[in-house]
């Protein structure tokens, strides 16, 4: 062990992580990076294929980003935004609402994606008290969900296992279906069930819109839940009934921002604008913590008024449009513009698809699926008959490890391999990426088997 895994094992408590296992084994400490490719304190060398938690974009070090947050640094790093305002945060607000979806016009800034959904479940819930309509108090969530750790985003997620516990400081939200074709219990068939996903959500939000004042969504792709990933049409439902019924909608494209389903944003896919739009993750390609929550000039407006009428957003943080952060996300989205990033993806999803087909048909890949350069590859015990591995034995994160000995860095949600590399990953990166995923669940789920048979030395 060297002397900073002692440290680290002395020292920090790593997140999500039970920190007895941590302690018990030798633990990758990362010491440098270069384009896709993380390094560690050894010198091995590992694809970063989960974009550093989808957070990573461009690659790392980008010079330009790398150059854009010493020159701010050569100015101010960072000056409060309360009774002050700063050139890089009012210049990104500008392009950020000249990209975003039509209709969002302001940016509230904050830290992370938490910080943001929590932000926009507050502007919602205020809204409603501004505008006279104070029984709309409520919330609807998908089942699964995952919009954060604060205290709020938990009240409107849906992951048994991490939000069980903390269920009594929790307000009750409506739950509706994941919109998961694989894992549906609504209908047999995909193609015939008429979308039984969006019409449980119509049917609830008939009964109770009086009381309802947001529906927060993972637009396209649940992603903490194993990258559930909805049917075309869903999305474009849900914003048709919320404007129906007079619900907002909140997209949480904290994990799907960023040119990560195919477009800047996966709103963008169904034609859809939503009344608030969270955004962090990627919007500093990965290199600095900032999160924004856009809005609509209706919901700006509703807070506008003197002091005394009480309808000042109580809200903001010490870092709130931090300049660093601001100078990145700049350059970062100048990548995008100059790069023509979007119109480069299509090349690396058709890799990925051809690629997934292949994966598809190992004996233990229940589904293996595919939403711009997104990846979930869920394995089962029994495919035939939708069994999965016992949890506790830990496949996903099994294939994880094995996958770091070929040189790959990728994080398992429960027995859902997720791959979803930087951005600007090229089509021959991709294909070895995947490669080396094929043969980690081939070992470890066939004890290779498979590739003994053939299958893995044709991949
Ligand atoms: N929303 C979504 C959709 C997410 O995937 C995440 C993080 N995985 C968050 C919110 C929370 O973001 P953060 O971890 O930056 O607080």
């Amino acid at each position: 062990m060297n002397e900073i895994e002692r440290k680290d094992k002395q020292y920090v408590w790593h997140p999500f992580t039970q920190m007895k296992g941590w302690l018990d084994n030798p633990q990758t400490v990362i010491a440098d990076a270069q384009g896709i490719k993380l390094v560690d304190t050894d010198g091995r060398e590992y694809y970063d294929a989960v974009s550093s938690l989808w957070v990573n974009i461009h690659g790392h070090r980008r010079p330009e980003i790398d150059q854009a947050i010493i020159d701010q640094l050569g100015r101010v790093a960072h000056s409060t935004a309360l009774g002050l305002a700063n050139i890089p945060a009012a210049e990104y607000a500008e392009q950020l609402v000249r990209v975003a979806p039509e209709g969002l016009t302001k940016v509230f800034y904050s830290d992370d994606g938490s910080t943001a959904v929590e932000v926009a479940i507050k502007m919602a819930f205020q809204y409603w008290q501004h505008k006279g309509r104070a029984a709309k108090k409520r919330f609807v969530a998908l089942e699964q969900a995952y919009h954060g750790d604060t205290v709020g985003t938990v009240s409107v997620g849906g992951i048994d296992l991490f939000h069980r516990v903390f269920k009594p400081l929790l307000f009750e939200p409506f739950h509706i279906p994941s919109p998961s074709c694989y894992h549906c219990r609504l209908a047999e068939n995909p193609q015939t069930c008429g979308l039984a996903c969006a019409q449980a959500l119509e049917a609830l939000l008939a009964e109770h819109h009086e009381e309802i004042a947001a529906l927060v969504i993972e637009p396209l792709v649940q992603a903490a839940a194993g990258m559930l990933m909805s049917p075309p049409g869903y999305l474009a439902k849900v914003r048709e009934f919320t404007q129906k019924y007079e619900v907002l909608l909140i997209a949480d494209e904290v994990a799907t921002g960023f040119g990560r389903t195919g477009k800047l944003f996966a709103c963008e896919n169904e034609g859809v604008s939503p009344d608030l739009m969270c955004l962090s993750k990627g919007i500093t390609g990965g290199y600095l913590p900032l999160a924004a929550t856009l809005t609509t000039d209706e919901i700006y407006q509703a807070f506008l008024g003197d002091m005394a009428e009480k309808r000042t957003f109580y809200h903001g943080h010490s870092y709130t449009a931090n300049q660093l952060g601001c100078a990145a996300a700049l350059a970062s989205l100048k990548i995008f513009a100059d790069e023509q990033v979007i119109a480069g993806l299509e090349p690396k999803m058709a890799a990925i698809s051809t690629k997934l087909a292949k994966l598809r048909k190992q004996e233990h890949v229940g589904d293996a699926r595919q939403c711009g350069m997104i990846a979930g590859i869920e394995l089962m015990q029994d495919k035939e008959n939708k069994i999965p591995y016992p949890w506790d034995q830990t496949t996903g994160a099994k294939v994880c490890m094995k996958a770091r000995e070929y040189g790959i860095f990728i994080r398992p949600v429960g027995d859902v391999v997720v791959f979803m590399p930087p951005l600007c990953s090229t089509v021959a990166e991709i294909e070895h990426m995947l490669e080396m995923v094929y043969r980690s669940i081939d070992e470890v789920t066939s004890q290779g088997k498979t590739a003994a048979s053939g299958g893995g030395a044709h991949f």
